[in-house]
């Protein structure tokens, strides 16, 4: 029955768009990016660095601000 065979490759084939969209066009849309840059001085810093490491770099060179306004793109482990 072709109707039948049709029906099923069709459905595959939305399984596929849905899979390869999500998560590879978001870290596309982010330039990429497995680094956050600090918007102060420019300092880059991997994405999925511990969130200590940021902070020592906001203590030391920008005290006067948070980790969220140096790395607005930082969201791992930041919480709510
Ligand atoms: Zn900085």
């Amino acid at each position: 029955m072709p109707g039948v065979k049709a029906n099923t490759q069709g459905k595959g084939k939305e399984k596929e768009k849905v899979g390869g969209g999500g998560a590879a066009g978001i870290k596309e849309r982010k330039g990429g990016g497995d680094k956050v840059m600090c918007t102060v001085c420019r300092s880059e810093f991997n994405a999925k660095a511990a969130r200590k490491q940021l902070q020592d770099h906001v203590d030391s060179k920008h005290s006067k601000l948070s980790i969220k306004e140096c790395f607005p793109d930082y969201t791992h482990d930041l919480g709510a």
